[in-house]
């Protein structure tokens, strides 16, 4: 392994998920839901595959009808104008679409302002790019409408240098849940363009918002759409993690950065879920309704549940995930906690310092997901009561 991917052994999720299989535990550390997504997409999915679309190497960008689809999105969504010609590609999950933002538009030695906690692959790639992440905590805070981790802009700012060559954005937010508002976006932006940065976005639990809480995409602000690579995936709004179909949307010159990259990493992306996928984008309001309302009712039910069991917990606005505190537990160490719990009581949570560069910011959080059948919720909580 060379020196770049020091300490990037094992992800978090493929060890919390193997410790489930071996001991049995309800997972709630990996998210991923346990019922697919919506029937008409997977026959569209079978559709294509028996017709013939997409068997063959799809066009490099993405084929014509989903970057269409991606494009008439942002519009119908956010009021966001893209060409699907040189402002749309499509990507193997997000998780390609940032490794390739990263690997298209960082030089060594350039540094990237990152959110802390971050998903992880976000420090792998800064450093497979050769670029120096400089993160920037997420505060846990107490207001008025319960607690929530929240950007401290003060610390944004003096996190830009002369290096910064790019602001690395996650809203909604795994792990916290945090969904960026208006005013903390506005100031994000703001910095970008006085400092003349970069922003590429994470956006991948666009649809995943409650509480009234709204999804802003930093592009639509002023200024912004010249310097932003946007990233979203299927996996998530959909219900189809294991498709890996993401999409990046970015201005021609940013788009063809990312292209680039692409090109070397997988050349094009699987080609009969494009199809589905492009069906998927299209589905009626009533869809993303529904799915948020689903979500919301599993949230609440396993927010009140970790509330009684005595976890300090942060209600999220958005994502699939809740972040808990395990200090009113009287413990402090949320690594030990997590390789604990399955014996202790049969559920599997991630630990939140994985997701930091100052591990001790982290220590005392863990995350679990709530993207899961009612009952298996259910089955959870009874089972963390016993903590
Ligand atoms: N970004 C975030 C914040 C995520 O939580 C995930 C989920 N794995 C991804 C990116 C990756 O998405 P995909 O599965 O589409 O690669
Ligand atoms: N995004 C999901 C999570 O945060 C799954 C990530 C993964 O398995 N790489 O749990």
């Amino acid at each position: 392994l060379n020196r770049r991917l020091d300490g990037f052994g094992t992800t978090i999720f493929a060890e919390m998920s193997s410790l489930a299989a071996a001991t049995g535990a309800v997972n709630l550390g990996q998210g991923f839901p346990d019922t697919d997504g919506p029937e008409e997409v997977r026959e569209a999915a079978v559709r294509a595959i028996r017709d013939g679309r997409g068997n063959q190497y799809p066009p490099g960008p993405g084929i014509p009808e989903l970057r269409s689809a991606v494009a008439d999105h942002q519009r119908r969504f956010y009021g966001l104008s893209y060409d699907p010609d040189t402002e749309v590609l499509v990507t193997t999950g997000a998780t390609e679409a940032i490794a390739a933002a990263l690997l298209g538009l960082v030089e060594p030695g350039d540094e990237v302002v990152a959110l802390e906690p971050y998903y992880d692959s976000y420090a792998a790639c800064v450093a497979m790019a050769g670029g120096i992440r400089v993160p920037v905590t997420l505060r846990p805070r107490t207001g008025p409408d319960g607690d929530r981790f929240v950007l401290d802009l003060d610390e944004l700012r003096s996190a830009v240098t002369d290096r910064t060559r790019l602001i690395l954005l996650n809203t909604p937010h795994n792990p916290t849940g945090t969904v960026l508002t208006r005013a903390e976006l506005t100031a994000i932006a703001e910095l970008a363009v006085e400092r003349d940065l970069l922003v590429v976005t994470d956006e991948v639990y666009e649809h995943l918002v409650y509480d009234g809480a709204e999804h802003l995409p930093i592009a639509a602000l002023p200024g912004m759409r010249e310097r932003t690579v946007t990233i979203s995936s299927a996996g998530k709004t959909y219900s189809f993690t294991g498709w890996k179909v993401g999409w990046t949307t970015a201005p021609p010159e940013l788009t063809a950065a990312v292209r680039t990259a692409k090109q070397y990493l997988t050349f094009v992306s699987g080609g009969p879920l494009q199809h589905a996928v492009a069906e998927a984008l299209r589905l009626p309001d009533a869809f993303f309704a529904d799915l948020r309302a689903d979500l919301l009712a599993k949230r609440n039910l396993l927010v009140e549940g970790l509330e009684r069991t005595g976890f300090g917990v942060f209600r999220p606005q958005g994502t699939y995930f809740v972040t808990a505190d395990i200090r009113p537990l009287g413990e402090s160490d949320g690594a030990a906690f997590c390789r604990a719990l399955p014996e202790r009581c049969g559920v599997v949570a991630v630990p939140n310092a994985v997701f930091y560069d100052h591990r001790d910011q982290g220590d005392p959080f863990v995350r679990f997901a709530f993207c899961k059948r009612t009952e298996v919720l259910q089955d959870a909580v009874k089972r963390l009561s016993a903590l």
